[in-house]
């Protein structure tokens, strides 16, 4: 062998025995890191001689461990306490709700956000309750309850939707600005003049090529068809033979329709109102709706969960939508009618099919696992998020105002 070849070999060598080296330098740089997460981890009664001995040698590293491990559980418990649901108890929510009666009375400009909060009474499943979608997914269990209603087309407005309907008849509220896209607002017959949609509304299907754009309610889930970013229903405009779209605003989506959402006059309302009561919504989503927030007005929040405004609030009000209304209307001297079928706002809008114009039943797997429609695709989205949906959503945080 020649010298070259004897050099290049001995210089392979040491790359090798470098590489060995380095290698197993990581590796016992990671056994040392997991050993030290796992003394962290145990309570400071419970490390052994040995835990001790390695927690003299490691000091440097161990403290470090032992901060982020402590800052993970603070995270952890802080997150589980607002996800627990507190109930005032009576004594306290009736005063609560006596505070709040008195606020809607003597308010100049009233409005009111809802959530699905309101609509878990009509047995709509929300997301985030303790029985939502999304903490049934956390907690490894199908995403819907098998005991839920699987067409939510037979939901009904509930209390709360008659009563918002009553303050609106009796000049206390000037409007609404919903979340929720189960059309139950409309149904119970509040004028959609005072009422966004943000979201969409389930019923609802647009002809965007008209102009203004065409309208057209049906009296069934319009959504089973559609999917993200594929909102063409299948059905034509009776006027320009253009395809049909839904409303629907999913996850990581922007609005592409004027309404239901009539953003405009929402953030018309929300700037002359004094007094805000929110219904029912984590406001996890509305808090980053700036035109929505103003120093200056008081809020109310209705929710069994902690809300990211909590702290803004005038007054937390821990209870379910329905009982608080019951009570605030007590100390209003008010009554809310009561819901009747015969009477329901989409029966008298909605456009009727035409021959050979169809659509699906919504009908649900046996394992009650994906609902087909707006909710399904919901609960898609949460299952499976798409690689744009974060970059989609933090463009999408803040509506564009025009
Ligand atoms: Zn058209």
């Amino acid at each position: 062998m020649d010298e070259e070849s004897k050099s290049e070999l001995s210089a392979r060598e040491k790359r090798k025995t470098e590489q060995l080296a380095a290698i197993l330098k990581r590796e016992e740089g990671s056994k040392l890191l997991r050993k030290a997460k796992k003394i962290a981890a145990k309570h400071p009664d419970k490390r052994s001689t040995k835990d001790l001995i390695f927690i003299h040698r490691n000091e440097r590293l161990f403290d470090r461990e032992e901060r982020c491990f402590r800052e993970q559980e603070a995270a952890r418990q802080r997150d589980e306490a607002r996800r627990r649901e507190t109930h005032d108890i009576d004594e306290i929510l009736d005063s609560k709700c006596q505070v709040l009666a008195e606020a809607i009375k003597t308010s100049k400009h009233f409005i009111v956000y809802t959530g699905a909060g309101i609509s878990t009474a009509a047995n709509i499943p929300d997301y985030r309750g303790p029985n939502g979608v999304w903490t049934r997914m956390e907690q490894g269990q199908p995403y819907l309850d098998p005991n839920a209603s699987f067409d939510i087309t037979t939901a009904q407005p509930t209390f709360t939707h008659m009563a918002l309907l009553k303050l609106h008849e009796k000049g206390y509220l000037k409007y609404i600005v919903s979340q929720n896209c189960d059309g139950l607002h409309v149904r119970s017959g509040f004028p959609r003049e005072d009422l966004s949609e943000i979201h969409g509304n389930m019923y609802m299907e647009i002809c965007g090529n008209c102009d203004p754009e065409a309208e057209y309610f049906r009296p069934f889930d319009v959504t089973t068809k559609t999917r993200f970013r594929r909102h063409g229903t299948g059905r034509f405009c009776h006027r320009c033979q253009h395809e049909l779209k839904d409303t629907i605003v999913l996850f990581g989506e922007k609005s592409r329709t004027e309404s239901p959402m009539n953003w405009r006059s929402g953030l018309d309302h929300a700037v002359c109102a004094d007094v805000v009561l929110s219904l029912g919504s984590s406001l996890k989503i509305l808090k980053d709706y700036p035109g929505l927030w103003r120093k200056d007005h008081d809020l109310y929040v209705v929710n069994l969960q902690w809300t990211p405004k909590d702290d803004e609030a005038r007054l937390k009000i821990n209870g379910k939508c329905d009982e608080v209304l019951r009570r605030v209307f007590a100390h209003l001297g008010l009554t809310a009618d009561v819901f009747q079928p015969t009477e329901d706002r989409l029966l008298r809008i909605c456009i009727p099919l035409r021959d050979g114009e169809t659509f699906d039943k919504p009908a649900c797997s046996p394992e009650g696992v994906i609902k087909p429609g707006w909710f399904g695709q919901g609960v898609k989205a949460l299952i499976k998020p798409r690689p744009k949906d974060s970059e989609n959503r933090k463009q999408n945080k803040k509506p564009k105002l025009e």
